[in-house]
């Protein structure tokens, strides 16, 4: 676990610091992987700095020496957990939603993984 920046209630930094109950994927040192609550597809799994490094991927700040590093730390799990699940064989997709029209509802920088039916396009 990281030394935690958070932001004060944000729900994915209570997950991500255990106190919030989740159902764990995958984590390493710096990244969650847990089950979406209220999955959209046989396999929801959402992605997660465990730092609050950002509310999106709208103000990650890009002039951090550090996030090129988390960037590719986030794709290594996405990787790591569509690799290990047969539900992912197939195909899947990786969605981040930004603000209000994107249908973002929790404001800590997340990717869902989507996999296990076939996906519509364009979405909804
Ligand atoms: P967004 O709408 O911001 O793109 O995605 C947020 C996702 O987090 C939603 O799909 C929602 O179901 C999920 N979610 C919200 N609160 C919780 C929670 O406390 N635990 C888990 N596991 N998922 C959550
Ligand atoms: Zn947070």
């Amino acid at each position: 676990m990281t030394a935690g920046k958070r932001k004060p209630d944000c729900i994915f930094c209570r997950v991500a610091a255990g106190e919030l109950p989740s159902t764990k994927v995958f984590e390493t040192e710096t990244v969650l992987a847990f089950q979406d609550v209220n999955p959209g597809a046989p396999q929801h799994i959402l992605v997660i700095p465990k730092d609050h490094i950002a509310d999106s991927i709208a103000d990650l700040d890009l002039t951090d020496s550090g996030i090129a590093q988390t960037w590719a730390d986030l794709l290594a799990v996405a990787q790591e957990v569509a690799g290990s699940k047969s539900e992912f064989a197939d195909g899947w997709r990786f969605v981040t939603n930004v603000g209000e029209n994107g249908g973002q509802s929790v404001f800590h920088l997340h990717l869902h993984l989507l996999a296990g039916r076939r996906l519509a396009w364009p979405p909804g």
